[in-house]
């Protein structure tokens, strides 16, 4: 399946490109939240953030970490965002895992949900069926 983001790695797309290396390319995100918003994305294709190997998302966040000082240091941002959209529901709109870089200036725009409130005892039932699923996986998670 074409996937635009496969198509700039492999340079059959143009993009404006900040950076790479053999794991990531950096680029900026042709529709800004604010200008400088940028795209670290690694070479190899994977679906979304669960799909990327441990390893590999390491290296990924090591240079996420690289580009986000360079952008906020170029654009003279206050601070920034650092997020990755999974899943319709979440926003996702390009199937080619990425996290994007959002320079942030005081009193730009706001960025944070209403937050809900937890009924009696919900707190407690949603962390034991987290927990839950957490026990099934940990084997896995500790490589065993
Ligand atoms: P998502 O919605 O999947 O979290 O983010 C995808 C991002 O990719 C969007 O912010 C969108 O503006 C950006 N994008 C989509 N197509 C292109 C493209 O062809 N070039 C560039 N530079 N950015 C793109
Ligand atoms: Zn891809």
């Amino acid at each position: 399946m074409e996937c635009i983001f496969c198509n700039i790695t492999e340079k059959k797309s143009e993009a404006e490109i900040l950076f790479e290396d053999d794991n990531i390319v950096a680029f900026l995100d042709i529709q800004p939240i604010n200008y400088g918003h940028a795209l670290v994305v690694p070479k190899k294709h994977y679906d979304n953030f669960l799909t990327v190997p441990s390893n590999e998302l390491a290296e990924i966040v090591k240079a996420t970490q690289f580009i986000a000082g360079a952008v906020k240091r170029s654009v003279k941002a206050d601070g920034f965002n650092v997020i990755t959209n999974n899943g319709d529901s979440a926003g996702q709109t390009v199937y080619h895992f990425h996290f994007h870089i959002i320079p942030r200036f005081n009193e730009d725009f706001t960025f944070k949900p209403r937050v809900k409130n937890y009924g009696t005892g919900a707190l407690k039932e949603y962390a034991d069926k987290i927990r839950s699923v957490i026990s099934k996986y940990k084997d896995i998670y500790n490589g065993k």
